[in-house]
């Protein structure tokens, strides 16, 4: 009975049923509403998903476009839409070669208010293309943002023409080296890093010093993201979120504040 009863005790205890805490608020800087999962998680659903996850905003992208006006069009208070370069997978690696993507941009712009382009995939030798200068051409016309998926190449390339712009670097890099992310975060002061599926973060669940050391240097430029690539990772989001809860936690609570939520408010402000 005592044994049951100090069970019962340390299962009810704070700390014990959740190891972060489910108050910091996320800003989902990495959303994806694709249509492979419209069926199953038709936008309420996605919202409540969110909001058990503690996602009360998020940037949502999606294949084809749709995905995220629908979310978009149901909850434009949580919802920053941005629209990746073209409308099906095929095109995920040959957008920045085909010149019918401007006219596929500007027709789908025109539909809500956009506020980024992106999520992109782009490798480095493909960064100069001609369309990759449209797109950010358009960019800056439109005050949207950039949220790219690219390797150390293409970012600086983007980053070379982009450097008025606020650059997303999606899964900062995946295995960039942190000194190479540092001098980056530097000298380009519009770049953000959005840590889903970063590796090294963490050890033992412990962030490592170099992370923290980069995050507490760098406190208005790094955004949480969760990558909802897969239905698989839909079904996740709350764990997730509570994963990165737990190393932003790890942080000063200013600096955990800003990664988690603030800098991609201040960045996304909601409009009227
Ligand atoms: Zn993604």
């Amino acid at each position: 009975m005592r044994l049951f009863i100090v069970l019962l005790m340390s299962l009810f205890a704070p700390g014990q049923i959740l190891a972060a805490d489910p108050a910091l608020e996320i800003f989902d800087a990495h959303i994806h509403y694709s249509s492979d999962v419209w069926d199953k998680l038709p936008p309420q659903r996605v919202l409540e998903l969110l909001t058990e996850a503690g996602v009360t905003r998020a940037l949502v992208s999606a294949t084809p476009g749709e995905g995220a006006e629908r979310l978009y069009r149901v909850a434009p208070e949580r919802v920053v839409p941005f629209l990746r370069p073209y409308a099906s997978h095929k095109q995920r690696y040959t957008w920045s070669r085909d010149a019918g993507v401007m006219d596929y941009l500007h027709a789908q712009l025109a539909r809500i208010p956009y506020r980024g382009i992106g999520e992109f995939h782009l490798s480095g030798e493909d960064a100069r293309n001609p369309v990759v200068t449209d797109v950010v051409r358009l960019a800056r016309e439109r005050d949207l943002a950039l949220h790219a998926h690219t390797d150390v190449t293409g970012i600086q390339a983007l980053l070379a023409q982009a450097p008025d712009i606020p650059v997303i670097w999606a899964h900062g890099g995946f295995d960039v080296l942190e000194t190479t992310l540092r001098d980056l975060l530097a000298k380009h002061k519009h770049l953000y890093i959005e840590l889903s599926f970063r590796e090294g973060l963490t050890e033992a669940g412990k962030l490592t010093p170099v992370w923290y050391q980069l995050m507490t240097d760098f406190p208005r430029r790094f955004l949480t993201g969760m990558d909802t690539y897969t239905p698989g990772r839909w079904v996740e989001l709350p764990a997730l979120a509570a994963e990165a809860r737990g190393w932003l936690q790890q942080l000063p609570q200013d600096v955990a504040q800003a990664i988690a939520y603030g800098n991609a408010a201040r960045l996304f402000p909601v409009t009227k």
